[in-house]
């Protein structure tokens, strides 16, 4: 190859060091004739590895992967055969434990090689990667590497720190797959596949290090044809796998034309698994158990591994960085917790043999103000820290149903303290700061609108034993999903009676306030949705958003209203509403964008423009300043200005459909025929493409979160 670089004498003198090691240790271990084997294939690797210049680097990660639902880790059904080809052609994990049941936490580990209490990112969303933190890309770019990624959904945005030490990072979705919940906003496997081909297109003669992260498997599950109709409508899951199999397959196939497979280190690994319905878990992220732990690793390099080795014994995802590392010959970090696993590929078992993994699970403590669920997990048995404690023999019980924790109090009791003691070892300097990310006001609303809840967090202190715990939670999670359903099928009143049994359960809780609130609205019970709004309010004082939501049912009941003193009584307690939310957080867009909304509903455009102006020159990526300012300007026959700030908030988000209908409207209003033909298309079919999300939307509790309501628009007085 072009970029071998000369054989130094120190290598072979550290060769022939490692020799001597491996012979002292050979003879301490007694000898035999396989270890003899391993030593000579892991003495050859070493001596070879650079014959051809400096390795490139592949990582795969593929979102919400469980490990048994991949050909070559035991699935008899889904049809993996191009990670298989790689399974079996390189070295198995078998029983690979995730840091974390979530996407960000899990990625930050296995990137740094840092437990989450260490590297500090404990949920999705509001946390980021902080700088004290040394990436893989960091390392590897300080030798010379170029480093580029390409991730497959919003979640790992480059705002939450993951794009630390990455050249290239490609984290756009202009032509997302609409998804309903812009979280999970995401490119299919194939164009990740492809923007990945297009990156190794432009390194064929430099290394690299490229991460391709495939969100496919995530809920929904909307697999493309053939894999759809392959799988049917029970399998979709096992379909979204298959998928990312085959693009899988085209980046392996391209590194093979480009003639690079043969010096490209290839590890596969996922952030976390998918629970299925096991122990109740529709998905991910409640919970703590192997469906949703342990996770597929491998590595494959060529003619270098040993084919076909597969590790029984339990490793960590913070051991990949420090094994990647080791096989590129780079020394490991100083923040480093795992350990390298370079020797077992090659047979030597001793790093493998007693590894705990600390395992943790935050996202019930941030999004539900439940219990935060911590623990333990060996080869043997596992320990969570939950207000219920639990232990599980996992060679008896590989399904985790009989907790132990009571039976064998001893054997709790040395699992408890070495929990302790790992923990405290691990911890970093923001262990339990909770730092969280200060991220753009556009997507702080975004995630708003969804139900993050920086409050619910804050709102309910207490001790752990006093939270609730998640696995108690779960039929009330699953109950709560069966009200998603009879709201879509618009079965109000049983979804209301419903509902307001599940209150009595568990009374603060926010999502079924939410859903109720939901209802009130949809049925124009305006007196209740105001009602439960208040009583969010009275149980999480620093939630904002049903401020913005009682605005939204005064500016109604201001409409409603019969004389110009009622009316204007409403509209002042929906501004008073608004002016709240503004002066705890000044930076609020949707506060801003609603206030815009409101004055528009009153008739007052020229405050409407200036309060909608000057919040575009803060917020200038927020869709509804656009179309709200539109909307004020086309009311006032500006025409030509109007179009351009309609067309500037459709540029932002394309799958409002009223943004259509509004561009639609000034056309037809201008005479331009055939533009506001084609903008009625838009929208119909942009409406068609919503209710489709919507009704495709699988409701997980966790990582999909409630759908609150969006920013307000601006709608027209009725005449009086
Ligand atoms: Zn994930």
């Amino acid at each position: 190859m072009k970029f071998s670089r000369p054989q130094l004498n120190i290598g072979m003198i550290r060769i022939s060091l490692l020799v001597l090691v491996l012979l002292a240790s050979l003879a301490l271990a007694g000898f035999s004739a396989r270890k003899a084997v391993q030593g000579w294939k892991l003495q050859h690797f070493r001596q070879t590895r650079d014959a051809k210049g400096k390795l490139n680097l592949l990582v795969i990660t593929m979102d919400t992967t469980r490990y048994d639902h991949i050909g070559c880790f035991g699935s008899l059904y889904t049809r993996t055969p191009d990670i298989d080809r790689l399974g079996y052609g390189g070295v198995r994990f078998m029983q690979t434990v995730a840091t974390a049941p979530i996407t960000v936490p899990s990625h930050a580990a296995i990137f740094t090689g840092t437990y989450p209490i260490f590297h500090g990112v404990r949920n999705n969303g509001t946390f980021k990667l902080a700088p004290y933190n040394i990436t893989l890309a960091e390392a590897l770019k300080e030798r010379g590497y170029d480093t580029g990624a390409v991730i497959g959904a919003f979640v790992l945005h480059g705002q939450f720190g993951l794009d630390q030490g990455f050249d290239y990072y490609n984290d756009k979705f202009e032509n997302p797959n609409p998804k309903l919940e812009f979280f999970f906003d995401e490119i299919p496997a194939s164009e990740v596949s492809r923007l990945g081909n297009e990156y190794i297109d432009q390194h064929l003669e430099k290394p690299f290090f490229l991460w391709l992260h495939y969100f496919d498997p995530h809920a929904a599950y909307r697999p493309p044809s053939p894999y759809k109709e392959l799988y049917g409508p029970a399998n979709l899951y096992d379909g979204e796998i298959a998928f990312v199999d085959e693009n899988i397959g085209k980046v392996v196939k391209h590194l093979e034309e480009k003639k690079l497979l043969d010096h490209t280190l290839i590890v596969l690994t996922a952030d976390h698994g998918e629970s299925l319905g096991d122990h109740g878990e529709p998905s991910h992220g409640l919970l703590m158990y192997d469906t949703t732990l342990h996770v597929p690793l491998l590595f494959y390099l060529q003619d270098r591994l040993p084919a076909g080795e597969e590790v029984k014994e339990m490793v960590r995802s913070i051991d990949i960085m420090p094994t990647i590392l080791d096989l590129l010959e780079i020394p490991q970090t100083k923040n480093n917790q795992g350990v390298s696993l370079l020797p077992r590929l090659f047979g030597f078992r001793q790093q493998t043999q007693h590894l705990q993994a600390l395992i943790e699970n935050y996202l019930p403590y941030f999004n539900f103000g439940y219990a935060s669920l911590e623990g333990l997990r060996t080869g043997d048995y596992k320990y969570i820290n939950a207000p219920e404690p639990e232990l599980y023999d996992l060679k008896a019980d590989v399904r985790e149903y009989r907790n132990l924790f009571q039976q064998k109090p001893r054997t709790a009791a040395r699992f408890e303290a070495d929990y302790q003691k790992l923990r405290r070892a691990s911890a970093g300097p923001n262990a339990d700061k909770f730092e969280q990310v200060d991220m753009d006001e556009e997507t702080k609303d975004r995630l708003r609108a969804l139900g993050y809840v920086w409050a619910s967090s804050n709102s309910k202190s207490g001790a752990k034993k006093e939270r609730k715990d998640p696995k108690l939670m779960i039929d009330f999670m699953t109950a709560l999903n069966r009200v998603g359903e009879m709201i879509r099928r618009e079965r109000w009143d049983q979804a209301e009676e419903f509902l307001k049994a599940l209150l009595q359960q568990d009374p603060g809780n926010l999502m079924a306030m939410q859903k109720l609130a939901l209802i009130y609205n949809k049925t124009n019970n305006t007196d209740g949705a105001i009602e439960v709004n208040k009583k969010m309010i009275e149980n999480n004082p620093d939630f904002l958003q049903p401020h913005l939501q009682l605005a939204r049912l005064f500016i109604r009941k201001a409409l409603a209203a019969r004389d110009q003193d009622g009316r204007k009584a409403q509209f002042d307690q929906a501004i008073g509403e608004i002016q709240y939310v503004l002066a705890k957080d000044n930076r609020h867009v949707q506060a801003k964008s609603d206030l815009g909304a409101c004055y528009f509903t009153m008739g007052d455009y020229a405050r409407a423009e200036e309060v909608l102006r000057k919040a575009l020159t803060e917020n200038p990526r927020y869709p509804y300043l656009y179309y709200n300012l539109g909307a004020t300007l086309a009311e006032q026959g500006r025409y030509a200005d109007a179009e351009t700030e309609f067309q500037k908030a459709l540029s932002l988000q394309k799958n409002d459909p009223d943004f259509y209908f509004s561009l639609a409207k000034l056309y037809q209003k201008t005479g331009d025929k055939k533009r506001a033909q084609e903008y009625r298309e838009g929208g119909v079919l942009a409406a068609k493409k919503l209710a489709e999300a919507e009704k495709e939307a699988v409701e997980g509790p966790v990582g999909d979160q409630p759908q609150g309501a969006g920013p307000a628009k601006a709608r027209r007085r009725p005449a009086h």
